[in-house]
């Protein structure tokens, strides 16, 4: 059962797959854990990539795919996995294609949770923490008893750079962009899975478990 997960920032694509991993046992593979271990772990590819870091560059595809080509060669992913956060180009798209069939392997699902970009962006600009306690509140899922001020100490609550209503938007616009070449890639495949993203956390899982209990007959 090999998967890639996708969904734009809020759509709780951490939390699906962290359900996905304890049901299935499959490994989550995100592509800042796999940077982080092959730096550790001193590969050569590590070594490559933490140069380009280190001078504040982007770490090219050759680099990048070749240390997600080390990790899904090892053992722990003979049965599956859970790719999250790779590949983010239709360029790595092909380039992943390729190296699974090397490896006698193939995307079966890419799992895309979808909500509306209105709904993200409500979710994502509700954040409010406040600045003594730092309690965190949100205006739609979890408000203070007094608008503006924390239930614990009155303290006034202020809103994060990442939450703030400009910062957002940007972010899901530039999100949004680079995900739908790759939603197009794979629908065109016919490897690509909607899901509602919209409804309840276990609902969505159930939906995901759907899929993928289907797949393993
Ligand atoms: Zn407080």
């Amino acid at each position: 059962m090999n998967l890639i997960l996708m969904g734009l920032p809020g759509a709780g694509k951490g939390t699906q797959a962290e359900k996905i991993v304890a049901k299935y046992g499959i490994p989550h593979i995100s592509t800042g854990d796999m940077f982080r271990a092959a730096i550790k772990n001193g590969t050569e590819l590590g070594l490559k990539a933490k140069a380009f870091m280190d001078e504040g560059n982007l770490v090219p595809d050759e680099v990048t795919v070749g240390i997600v080509r080390e990790r899904l060669s090892k053992d722990d992913c003979k049965d599956g996995f859970l790719l999250d956060g790779f590949p983010r180009t239709v360029a790595q798209a092909s380039a992943l294609d390729d190296m699974l069939k090397d490896l006698g392997k193939q995307i079966d699902h890419v799992l895309y949770i979808e909500v509306p970009k209105e709904d993200l962006f409500k979710r994502l600009t509700g954040r409010w923490i406040c600045s003594t306690c730092g309690a965190t509140y949100h205006e739609l899922y979890n408000p203070p008893k007094v608008a503006g001020k924390c239930d614990k100490d009155g303290s006034d609550l202020i809103q994060r750079e990442d939450d703030k209503a400009e910062t957002v938007g940007k972010r899901l616009e530039v999100n949004l962009q680079q995900a739908q070449p790759l939603v197009d890639f794979y629908g065109e495949k016919g490897s690509l899975r909607s899901l509602d993203g919209n409804k309840e956390i276990d609902e969505v899982f159930n939906d995901i478990d759907e899929i993928l209990k289907g797949s393993n007959q």
